[in-house]
């Protein structure tokens, strides 16, 4: 055991630098050789969360640095817990979310030698591919150092996921060398440095859109995280420019705002003749911006932090590098400054085609509630009725159908309220995205999850209960993975097919949470809110028929089809 009174473990350092730099939750999952590690920084004062797998782990601190703008820190232990947490830290990095994930490792010179430790595995070496820099911390007097280039390197630039590698060694070494090279643990000073886009490159933007008959703005999830709620407000209010908001990015303008052009999609994206990305990638999610979901003749603009992004599939006319906030600091003020105001035919196009597509919509959600197949409609739109009434409740999403129509029918009016499967469209992020929301804001969490998507991570159910925290899980169980009903073949059991009548309320039961059972809309819309309100962890296990769901949900064109028939 080693004497830790004086504050000189690196353990002891780690705590201590985190915590200088505010960072006060850490998630994770303990084991050899982080157990005491955990213990002492619930000693000294900070927050331990434990869960059960560390990908949901990690999942968590990523939810948390999206929405504090701090990294958020994992923990796992060494080789199979490092592997489990490493799927999240890739997907944290590509959905650009600050994030540092720490792992016990071993000692560096019996893994370069492959001695065959305890768990042993060249974590340093695996990790690098998959998050923004890896780093590794040899001696406990360098512990301040590497926090502080894990911080910078998760929040600057483009921010994402780092690996910081911690051997054994390091978490119990003494730091006795008090020496010239020793700096101790100290607080960043401006660890993510605003970066202020160039006046010239500010009048290319603005000379393209005073020309633009048809302009569209694109909201991402970049804006989302860069608080950029009252500059693009303002943008949108001064000039009426039509904007499509991408899914994480809903609710930065409320949905209801009447420059939406959600409702109206297809049209503005194929007749916009200015596109104007505002912490948006012009990736599978947008077509690559490509015909003829785009108009062809289009001319980009795009607001980036990651110049590299520029160009990435399509010509970007005028390229705005930077911070969003600096960037719309300069932006707005000069374009307003021409007096620009969008052409009204284009408005009212948008508003045409909106009127006639929420027709349409209106018109399913309304058959949904009397449908005698329960289906999603049915099923999801008291929880819609409930976020109007109450939008400072936070929503995290996953699933196919459920996530797509979910996407289209709950609408935001806040930022920053909605998480969901980001830029991979991942399964499995919702347990620990909506137990770090609940964390960090201390609000009310709704999970819509799939019956599939939630099977990724049903067991931290039992980490939601012990915290006791305020999360209604939503289990929309059509019985399989796009639906129930599809056996390939007669008496077996079809690739896509799960439990039809699976009962996963009852795993909140077993952990001493609330257990909701609904069949359909009117038992939904008298359930939803008695178990938000109480603030207590809930599961509601949505029966639909298992018909409902088609494959893929809205993104069935990315399956390659093959003739499926017996030899
Ligand atoms: P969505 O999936 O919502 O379209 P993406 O994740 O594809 O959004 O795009 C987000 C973009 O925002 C990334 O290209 C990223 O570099 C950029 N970004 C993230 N944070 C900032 C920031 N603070 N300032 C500028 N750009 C940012």
């Amino acid at each position: 055991m080693v004497d830790d009174s004086l504050n000189r473990t690196g353990a002891s350092l780690l705590i201590d630098a985190l915590q200088k730099n505010g960072i006060n939750n850490l998630y994770g999952v303990v084991g050899i050789p982080i157990t005491d590690l955990a213990r002492l920084a619930e000693l000294r004062g900070m927050k331990y969360y434990g869960f059960r797998r560390e990908d949901s782990a990690v999942d968590a601190a990523a939810a948390a640095g999206f929405l504090t703008k701090k990294p958020g820190v994992a923990m796992t232990v060494s080789a199979p817990g490092f592997l489990n947490g490493l799927t999240a830290l890739a997907q944290a990095t590509k959905n650009c979310f600050p994030l540092i994930m720490i792992s016990g490792s071993s000692e560096r010179h019996i893994i370069d030698l492959a001695q065959g430790d305890y768990e042993g595995l060249d974590q340093y070496n695996v990790a690098k591919p998959f998050c923004k820099k890896a780093y590794r911390v040899d001696r406990a007097q360098d512990v301040g150092l590497a926090v502080a280039r894990a911080i910078r390197t998760a929040v600057s630039g483009r921010p994402g996921g780092v690996y910081l590698d911690l051997p054994a060694d390091t978490i119990a070494q003494l730091n006795d060398d008090l020496g010239e090279k020793n700096m101790g643990v100290y607080k960043l000073v401006d660890p993510a440095p605003l970066q202020e886009p160039s006046d010239d490159a500010i009048n290319r933007a603005v000379d393209i859109i005073k020309q633009a008959k048809k302009p569209l703005i694109i909201l991402g999830k970049g804006a989302a995280y860069d608080r950029t709620e009252k500059q693009v407000q303002e943008l949108i209010n001064k000039t009426d420019i039509p904007f499509l908001p991408m899914s994480m990015a809903k609710g930065l303008v409320p949905d209801d705002d009447k420059h939406s052009a959600a409702a109206a999609r297809s049209l503005s994206l194929k007749n916009a003749d200015v596109v104007i990305l505002i912490g948006a990638r012009l990736n599978w999610m947008l077509s690559y911006g490509d015909a003829p979901q785009f108009n062809p003749e289009a001319k980009f603009i795009q607001l980036d932090i990651d110049a590299t992004q520029f160009d990435s599939a399509q010509k970007i006319s005028a390229p705005l590098q930077g911070d969003l906030t600096s960037i719309l600091n300069k932006l707005v003020p000069a374009l307003t400054a021409t007096g620009y105001k969008v052409p009204s035919d284009w408005l009212d196009a948008i508003a045409q085609d909106t009127a006639k597509n929420d027709a349409k919509f209106a018109k399913r959600i309304k058959a949904g509630e009397t449908n005698p197949e329960f289906g999603y409609y049915g099923a999801i739109e008291p929880i819609n009725d409930y976020f109007q009434e109450h939008p400072d409740t936070y929503l995290v999403s996953e699933g196919a159908n459920t996530l797509d129509i979910g996407r289209d029918m709950i609408g935001m009016k806040l930022p920053r309220h909605r998480l969901d499967t980001g830029t991979w469209g991942v399964m499995g992020v919702g347990m620990g995205y909506a137990i770090a929301t609940a964390v960090e804001t201390g609000k009310h969490v709704v999970a819509l999850d799939g019956d599939s998507a939630f099977g990724f991570d049903g067991m931290d159910v039992e980490t939601m209960c012990r915290y006791n925290l305020p999360i209604t899980v939503v289990v929309i169980n059509n019985g399989g993975i796009y639906n129930g009903v599809d056996n390939v073949v007669p008496d077996q059991l079809g690739p896509t097919t799960l439990d039809p009548t699976g009962r996963y309320d009852l795993i909140a039961k077993a952990f001493g949470g609330d257990n909701y059972y609904v069949t359909n809309y009117q038992e939904m819309k008298d359930t939803f809110a008695t178990a938000v309100e109480s603030g207590r962890p809930s599961i509601i296990n949505v029966q639909i028929d298992p018909s409902m769901g088609k494959e893929s949900g809205h993104i069935g064109n990315l399956n390659p089809e093959l003739n499926l028939k017996p030899l």
